[in-house]
């Protein structure tokens, strides 16, 4: 694939609504509010669209695995609990940042190291691979960019992506 000027706003709604609608058709669906803070003003992102949009499902179904997670766990609890991911873009110092932010389990910090490696898991049987977020930062790598983590657990994680567009 090659860089070329992309509308990543659109990109974004396009592939995080698909990403909804295959959660709600699939097992276990959950419902969940999705908040898009999308900065109308970043211009034109050069990306590899085809490989950015994998970026996009990857980040989705692990959010929305692991809120699925937490709606399970806290069956017996008394407090409410409703699922939330916002995506957020904004564009400065020459570099667009989008964010994926859940209020999901988090990640316990004996993890934390692993996640990034091929097949690391903690999904059962066949439902996770461990290649999601492999893939995923070696497509944002290709692209020159940088994937950060912010986990804390109970409170939920945001994955934090930057990606130069020159100035
Ligand atoms: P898979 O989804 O197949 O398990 P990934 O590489 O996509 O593989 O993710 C690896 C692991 O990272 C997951 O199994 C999970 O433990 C953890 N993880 C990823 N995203 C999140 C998230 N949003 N919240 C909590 N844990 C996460
Ligand atoms: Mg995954």
């Amino acid at each position: 694939g090659v860089l070329e000027p992309t509308n990543l706003n659109s990109l974004i709604k396009e592939f995080v609504n698909l990403a909804f609608l295959g959660m709600q058709a699939g097992k276990n669906p959950i419902d969940l509010d999705i908040n898009f803070q999308l900065d109308e003003n970043i211009g034109q992102v050069p990306l590899i669209a085809q490989d950015f949009s994998r970026v996009i499902l990857n980040m989705c179904t692990n959010a929305f695995d692991a809120m699925r997670e937490k709606v399970l766990t806290r069956e017996n609890e008394s407090t409410a609990y409703r699922p939330q991911l916002t995506i957020q873009t904004n564009r400065h110092d020459g570099e667009v940042m989008v964010e994926f932010k859940d209020n999901g389990p988090g990640i316990r910090e004996a993890i934390k190291e692993k996640i990034m490696q091929p097949f690391f898991t903690t999904k059962k049987g066949k439902e996770g691979t461990g290649l999601g977020l492999y893939i995923t930062s070696d497509i944002i790598k290709a692209h020159g960019g940088k994937l950060k983590i912010k986990s804390k657990e109970g409170v939920g994680t945001a994955f934090i992506i930057n990606i130069p567009v020159g100035n």
